[in-house]
């Protein structure tokens, strides 16, 4: 099914991504939409992975960093960011925040990588391909995010677990199993099972707070969250920032799993902002982050 807007994403390429339609050879960008774009990126990012002989997860940015984008040297430090991408003479350093997990910088590793696509590598040091004040700063800072979950958790192998997957399984198993598969943190993974909407299914992360009332939740600040997926795709659902009622049955749920402080399963009528209805609703606490992360699913799918 085509997005709504479809029919304008021919019209309206930024500069940065006609850069990189030029190289990727796709060459008249009158002829080139972003649904064409991305196919001929993600292609480009999968053929890098094989020809590094990387043919199942997980799989690894840094082979990749070395061989097609002049990648000197992949330093751990400490940064007051994740990560930064340094032009040199004769290539690039990327540089990764020490303070990140393990998961969490190669995740790092492959945004930053992601950025070298923008560049023009045959000049030294190597230059950006487009005026970049003239392109939004988020359209390329999201094309390297996508790069970054398509080198990680190509759709490819994703798909093939996901439709080989046992039926008795509930959708937490094959989140926690892509977790593993792919050592990519859960955060990624949710990202990356709504770019694939590969179930009906609405995922939140909820931040922990410790008050001397006693713990309360609130809905986690970070990229898309709540991650609506499938048939939940355009439903209206609770904001980012929202603090959750603390008589609701929800906050029960979020209590249960934290004081439990293990997974947890639930089926209830909740209310998500101004949805309410029966849920399943599988919970499970990311310790590393004093969060929890919760699937809401209609079924047992
Ligand atoms: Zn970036």
């Amino acid at each position: 099914m085509q997005p709504p807007h479809a029919s304008k994403e021919r019209l309206c390429l930024y500069p940065a991504e006609i850069w990189l339609a030029q190289r990727l050879g796709l060459g008249a960008t009158q002829s080139v939409d972003r649904p064409c774009l991305k196919r001929q990126l993600f292609g480009m990012v999968n053929r890098m992975l094989s020809d590094t002989g990387q043919n199942a997860p997980p799989f690894d940015p840094k082979p990749i960093a070395r061989k097609f984008a002049k990648v000197q040297d992949i330093r751990v430090e400490a940064l007051n960011c994740d990560g930064m991408l340094i032009p040199v003479n004769d290539g690039f350093i990327i540089k990764i925040n020490r303070h990140q997990s393990r998961r969490r910088r190669r995740a790092v590793c492959a945004h930053e990588l992601g950025h070298t696509f923008f560049y023009d590598l045959d000049r030294r040091p190597p230059q950006r391909g487009y005026l970049d004040t003239a392109s939004p700063h988020w359209v390329e800072e999201g094309y390297c995010y996508e790069i970054a979950r398509e080198m990680l958790m190509p759709e490819s192998h994703v798909r093939t677990i996901i439709t080989s997957r046992d039926s008795s399984k509930s959708i937490l198993w094959f989140l926690k199993h892509l977790v593993q598969k792919f050592d990519c943190s859960p955060e990624l993974v949710v990202k990356r099972i709504q770019d694939l909407d590969l179930w009906d299914a609405i995922i939140v992360i909820f931040q922990a707070n410790d008050s001397d009332e006693g713990p309360y939740f609130v809905v986690k600040k970070y990229h898309s969250n709540p991650f609506k997926c499938g048939a939940f795709h355009s439903v209206r659902t609770i904001k980012m920032g929202t603090a959750i009622d603390e008589t609701s049955i929800l906050h029960n749920i979020l209590l249960d799993t934290y004081v439990a402080d293990k997974e947890t399963v639930h089926r209830e009528k909740v209310r998500l902002g101004q949805m309410e209805q029966v849920f399943l609703v599988e919970s499970m606490p990311l310790k590393r982050s004093s969060s929890i992360l919760s699937v809401f699913s209609a079924n047992q799918q």
